[in-house]
C-alpha cells in the first residue's frame, strides 16, 4: 500500500464489539479475569493497551519495520535502547545530535559504566577510527539539530553489519514520510513522535520501530519491567495524527522550500542551512536517501543582538523549544535546546549565538514571508 493509505488504516480495524470506525481509547489500568490467569491476553495496562498497540503496529508499517514500541517520551525511548548494551560497553553517536540526548548520555548513562564517543558520523573514516573491541552501537541522527548534517545511512548500516554493531538512527526530523532508515539497512529507528509524527503541539511522546526479532522482545520486556509507557489517550492523539501525516509533511517542504529561497536573495542571512538547497554540502547524499528535505531551517545571522532582536519582533513564528508542529516556531538553539552542551563543543559544531532555527509550520507561506520581513528590517 502506499504511504498515505497505510498511515489511515494499518494497524486499525473497525472496534469488534460496536463497529467504531476509530480505535477506542482504551482507558483502563487493568483486566477482569474470569478465572485465575484466565483472561483474554491483557492483564494490566502498563503491559497491554490496544490503542497503544494500534499506534505500535500504525508506524512500524510505516517506518518499513516490522515492529513498534512506544514510549512515554522521545527520551524515555532512547534510555530504552541504551539497555541493549551494558557496563563497559562503548556506543558511538553522532557528535550534534539532539541536546537532550547528549544529556542523557553524558550525564546519566556515562555514571553506569557506558562508554560514549562524539563523532561526525558525516564521515565514514571517523567512524571507522572510532571503533574499538568494547563498541557495540552506532547511534546517528541525521539530519542533525540544528545543523543539519547527514550520515550516508546505507555505508553505515555496512559499517555497523561487519563490525557487529546495533545502528540506531533517531528519524525525528525527516519524520517516515522523507525517510527510511530501515529499509536502507539500519537495525533501529528512534522517533520523538513529540514531534512531525504527532505535529500538533499536544502531545510527548516516543517510538522505536525495529524489524529485529530479538531487540523487539528486549525492548517490549524493557517497556514493561522499567515502564515508561504513553497514556492511551496520547496514543489516540497521535494516531489520529499519522492519518494526515503525508499532507501535513509535503506541506511542511513547500512552505520550507520557498522560505528557504527567500531567505537565500536576503543579505543579512549568512549561513542557510537546508538539505533542500543545493548550496548544501551534501544535497546529493540527501536527494539519494530521503524522499525530501523536511521542514527545519538554520540561518546564521552572523550577531548575537541582531539574532535577539529578530527573535523578539516576529510574530507568527512563536518562540518555544520543538519543531515538527502545525504551527511555525523558532529557537536560538544555543541558549534553548542546546544550552545542556558545552559552549566550546557548540563552536565546534557552528551551533553558534547567533543561528536562529526555524520549524516552518503550516501557516500561509506569504505571511511567514511578511513575518520574517518586518522582523528582520534594519
Ligand atoms: C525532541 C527530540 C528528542 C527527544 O524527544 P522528547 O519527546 O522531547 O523526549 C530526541 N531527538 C530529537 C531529534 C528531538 O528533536
Amino acid at each position: 500500500m502506499g504511504f498515505s493509505t497505510d498511515a489511515i488504516h494499518a494497524g486499525q480495524k473497525p472496534d469488534e464489539t460496536t463497529g467504531a470506525i476509530i480505535t477506542p481509547i482504551y482507558q483502563s489500568s487493568t483486566y477482569a479475569q474470569e478465572g485465575i490467569n484466565e483472561h483474554k491476553g491483557y492483564e494490566y495496562g502498563r503491559t497491554h493497551n490496544l490503542t497503544r498497540a494500534a499506534l505500535e503496529q500504525n508506524i512500524a508499517v510505516l517506518e518499513k519495520g516490522k515492529y513498534g514500541i512506544a514510549f512515554a517520551s522521545g527520551l524515555a525511548a532512547t534510555q530504552a535502547l541504551m539497555t541493549l548494551v551494558k557496563n563497559g560497553d562503548h556506543v558511538i553517536v553522532s557528535d550534534n545530535v539532539y541536546g537532550g540526548t547528549y544529556r542523557l548520555f553524558e550525564t546519566i548513562f556515562r555514571d553506569y559504566g557506558i562508554d560514549y564517543s562524539w563523532v561526525e558520523t558525516s564521515n565514514l573514516d571517523d567512524v571507522k577510527n572510532a571503533i574499538k573491541i568494547n563498541t557495540k552501537m552506532l547511534f546517528i541522527e541525521t539530519p542533525t539539530n540544528p545543523m543539519l548534517t547527514l550520515t550516508d545511512l546505507s555505508a553505515i548500516s555496512e559499517i555497523a553489519r561487519s563490525n557487529n554493531l546495533i545502528s540506531i538512527v533517531d528519524n525525528t526530523f525527516m519524520s517516515p514520510y522523507f525517510q527510511n532508515p530501515l529499509a536502507l539497512g539500519i537495525d533501529v529507528v528512534i522517533h520523538s513522535s513529540t514531534k512531525f509524527i504527532n505535529g500538533h503541539s499536544d502531545v510527548i511522546g516516543g517510538i522505536v520501530l525495529t524489524s529485529d526479532e530479538k531487540i523487539n522482545e528486549r525492548l517490549k520486556y524493557v517497556q514493561n519491567a522499567a515502564g515508561a509507557v504513553p497514556s492511551p489517550f496520547d496514543c489516540w492523539l497521535t494516531l489520529r495524527a499519522t492519518k494526515t501525516l503525508a499532507v501535513r509533511m509535503k506541506q511542511h517542504q513547500e512552505n520550507a522550500i520557498k522560505l528557504a529561497e527567500f531567505l537565500s536573495s536576503q543579505n543579512y542571512a549568512r549561513d542557510i542551512i537546508y538539505p533542500g538547497l543545493e548550496s548544501h554540502p551534501q544535497h546529493e547524499l540527501a536527494k539519494k536517501q530521503m524522499s525530501g528535505f523536511g521542514g527545519m531551517i538554520s540561518v546564521d545571522v552572523g550577531d548575537v543582538e541582531y539574532a535577539r532582536e529578530i527573535i523578539k519582533r516576529l510574530k507568527i513564528f512563536t518562540l518555544a523549544e520543538s519543531l515538527g508542529s502545525v504551527e511555525s516556531l523558532v529557537c536560538i538553539p544555543s541558549e534553548m535546546t542546546h544550552a545542556s552542551v558545552p559552549k566550546e563543543k557548540r563552536d565546534q559544531l557552528g551551533v553558534t549565538d547567533s543561528l536562529i532555527r526555524f520549524s516552518v509550520g503550516l501557516e500561509d507561506i506569504e505571511d511567514l514571508i511578511d513575518d520574517i520581513k518586518q522582523a528582520t528590517e534594519k
